[in-house]
């Protein structure tokens, strides 16, 4: 059969737990990191509406790429298959490189400015599995994290963002003159 380059939503969140899995990354993992992330704004967040998020996040299409390029780079890094001197840079997780920020911030622009400062507060304060990742890839000789620990951040930011989404279509819906709409295309 010849390769495919288009997949079903279904098929990309497959792929990329997969993905992640195999670097060490649980979905529960991410929810945990939203869960704390929205837990500081809203009182009634649930854990399952967390994994929902993130869920919903993993299948979309940019996030597959993203997620797919960045876990690529690291295992090639790691493999010391890239050439040099970026190799060094990526093994180094060079603090000036930047450019793993930029697709975590592509990531969680999706949404919006919220899911960025969401993403830059994830970054900064690297809890739980951000901390794990990031302590993994500078100990480890043989780990590379560099894209990985800004991508499970900002699917986490996502995903928060995400829930407080949910959380204020719901007390907009309270309000009589609420009409719902429909799409077909679903976010
Ligand atoms: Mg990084």
């Amino acid at each position: 059969m010849n390769p495919r380059s288009l997949f079903s939503r279904q098929e990309m969140l497959n792929m990329n737990i997969r993905t992640l899995e195999e670097r060490g990354v649980s979905v529960e993992d991410i929810a945990e990191v939203a869960y704390a992330q929205q837990a500081k704004w809203t009182a009634d967040v649930s854990k399952k509406d967390c994994v929902e998020s993130v869920e919903k996040i993993l299948s979309l299409r940019d996030t597959f790429h993203i997620l797919q390029l960045g876990a690529e780079i690291d295992r090639l890094t790691e493999e010391k298959r890239i050439r040099e001197p970026l190799r060094e840079i990526l093994h180094n997780d060079l603090g000036l490189f930047g450019i793993d920020e930029l697709f975590g911030l592509e990531l969680a622009g999706l949404f919006g400015t919220i899911g960025k400062t969401n993403f830059g507060d994830i970054d900064v304060n690297k809890p739980a599995i951000i901390e794990k990742l990031n302590t993994q890839g500078k100990e480890d000789e043989n780990v590379c994290h560099t894209f990985l620990d800004d991508i499970v951040g900002a699917i986490a930011a996502a995903a928060s963002t995400r829930v407080a989404q949910i959380a204020n279509e719901n007390e907009a819906k309270k309000d009589p003159r609420y009409k719902e709409i429909k799409l077909d295309f679903d976010l």
